[in-house]
């Protein structure tokens, strides 16, 4: 299962042809320390806690050291950026350690991101600041348990040098603490590692990539030829297209869904000015150098995945007749409309979505769009409407509205689709309890508000580490009421309204 590497050992900023990576090791850095880590993936990859606290163990995932057997590599791929071929990108500051398997025999990646410059590296340093650092450690673990598919996050390690960034809302340089996260999935494949070698034409290159690919991420897929790798594209799309219906479950924009910055294995993957919808608005993007054309807006995104998966088929077109693609297509057109009924199910409180249903969920999207509602602190609250009541009452929504005259106005609106809602919800006639219980595992109490994460940020730029830890342990639990935490499930404050968004950076 060798893949073709790239021959040149240079460092040096290039394009590679004929391989599908470099060998490239982290380029050590001043002082490296560990700000956060996750206990979870830490157990699951069998490091203890004397390990973690180790001065090693900071050593090797600042970038400064490397156990017996890694033999670090940056991946080739390109991508389209923003709708347009952009050619060869590449990891331009992520560095693969390799990969650890273990007790449980399960093989994961190791990654760290802003681990120094690579081949790939084009005109940037290869760094990573803490401020985005933190923001990809964090909402790789809350992905997790929100139960979107996601890369995972194993540590965060300061690197005790500064990096320099052009802030994107004032435009000056500065200087900012740089940091390394060392992420974790089984696979970073990215739809951009086909299309790179399809662009160039490297078509045998391409279907090592494929059956690499193949043999190690979808190991359950048997066959052979063509039905093998129509069988792979069309399970890539569906697992595309259940990713897309948790995102908007839970109201997550990833921000630049760039085809090199989806993975093959659907994971979330690449946190970079993600953000969360608080006042539910289909138009909002948090990234700040999309606010023109909004491409990557919240509403889009089940379309956006569906215009990088017939990239990826464009790429794939080298090796699988047309009709195959157009199959595996439909498949994320059909697995989609299934897990977002499958959404609206859970989070109504019905047993099943019909039409009406669905239809029933577009007033309330288009209701709470129209009054500036916030969408997680409403869905939470809807479990505890009285359905039982003809014409319930609206007051459990209270802490919902961003704009009381607004909510004031929306009143009458709200109060005719409760009506409907409940006359509805009856119809199911299950136990009060089971209903409830299964709405409150599809809306979430707590979700990584933007606001929340730079208040993290902040004090760790004080040197206090706390706001990162107790915020990772809320949101292991994002479900679950947590008594004395109730400040983090708390609406966006007045003053956070302008900060929602964010740059690449
Ligand atoms: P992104 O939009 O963050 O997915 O990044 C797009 C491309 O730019 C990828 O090839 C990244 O590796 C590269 N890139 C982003 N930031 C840096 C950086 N600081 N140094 C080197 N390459 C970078
Ligand atoms: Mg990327
Ligand atoms: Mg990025």
């Amino acid at each position: 299962r060798e893949l073709p590497g790239d021959p040149d050992p240079s460092p040096e900023r290039r394009q590679v042809h004929g391989a599908l990576y470099s060998r490239v090791d982290p380029t050590p850095v001043a002082a490296p320390r560990l700000l956060a880590w996750s206990a979870e993936m830490a157990e699951r990859l069998g490091f203890s806690e004397d390990e973690v606290a180790s001065p090693a163990f900071a050593e090797v995932f600042g970038g400064n050291a490397l156990l017996d057997g890694m033999q670090p590599y940056a991946a080739n791929y390109g991508g389209h950026q923003f709708g347009h071929w952009a050619g060869q990108l590449g990891d331009g500051r992520a560095i693969s350690l390799g990969e650890l398997v273990n007790a449980a025999g399960e093989r994961w990646e190791l990654q760290l991101k802003g681990a120094g410059p690579t081949p790939y590296s084009r005109t940037a340093d290869g760094r990573a600041v803490l401020r985005s650092s933190v923001r990809e450690f964090l909402c790789s673990e809350a992905m997790h348990h929100l139960g979107v598919p996601t890369t995972r996050a194993l540590s965060l390690v300061g690197t005790g040098e500064d990096v320099v960034r052009d802030m994107f809302y004032d435009g000056h340089p500065q200087a900012e603490p740089g940091a390394i996260v060392c992420r974790v999935a089984p696979s970073f494949i990215r739809f951009g590692n086909f299309e790179l070698p399809a662009s160039r034409g490297e078509t045998e290159l391409l279907r090592q990539l494929v059956d690499f690919c193949i043999a190690r991420d979808f190991p359950h897929l048997s066959g052979d030829g063509e039905a093998l790798y129509g069988a792979w594209f069309g399970e890539v799309c569906e697992r595309t297209a259940v990713t897309m219906a948790h995102w908007m479950r839970v109201g997550f924009v990833h921000g630049v869904m760039n085809t090199d910055n989806l993975s093959i294995l659907g994971l979330t993957i690449d946190y970079g000015p993600y953000g969360w919808i608080d006042d539910y608005d289909p138009d909002w993007t948090p990234n700040t150098t999309d606010a023109g054309q909004r491409r990557y807006r919240y509403g889009q995104q089940p379309q956006v995945a569906y215009w990088n998966l017939s990239r990826l088929a464009g790429a794939l077109s080298l090796l699988l007749p047309v009709e195959t693609l157009q199959d595996g297509l439909r498949r994320y057109v059909d697995a989609y409309n299934l897990a977002e009924r499958n959404s609206i199910a859970r989070k109504l409180g019905l047993r099943e979505c019909g039409d009406d249903d669905v239809e029933l969920m577009q007033q309330l999207r288009e209701w709470l769009h129209r009054h500036q509602v916030d969408m997680t602190i409403f869905f939470r609250a809807l479990a505890s409407v009285d359905i039982a009541q003809v014409q319930p009452e609206p007051q459990v929504f209270a802490e919902a509205y961003y704009d009381p005259e607004l909510g004031t106005q929306g009143e009458a609106a709200l109060r005719a689709w409760l009506a409907r809602y409940a006359e509805r919800a009856r119809a199911d006639a299950w136990p009060a309890e089971q209903r409830i219980a299964r709405m409150n595992a599809a809306n979430p109490r707590y979700v990584l508000r933007n606001y929340l994460a730079q208040q993290a940020i902040d004090r760790a730029a004080q040197g206090d580490l706390q706001g990162i830890a107790e915020l990772l342990e809320v949101m292991r639990r994002p479900y679950e009421d947590q008594p004395g935490r109730e400040a983090y499930a708390a609406r966006r404050p007045e003053w956070a309204r302008d900060r929602a968004g964010c740059s690449m950076l």
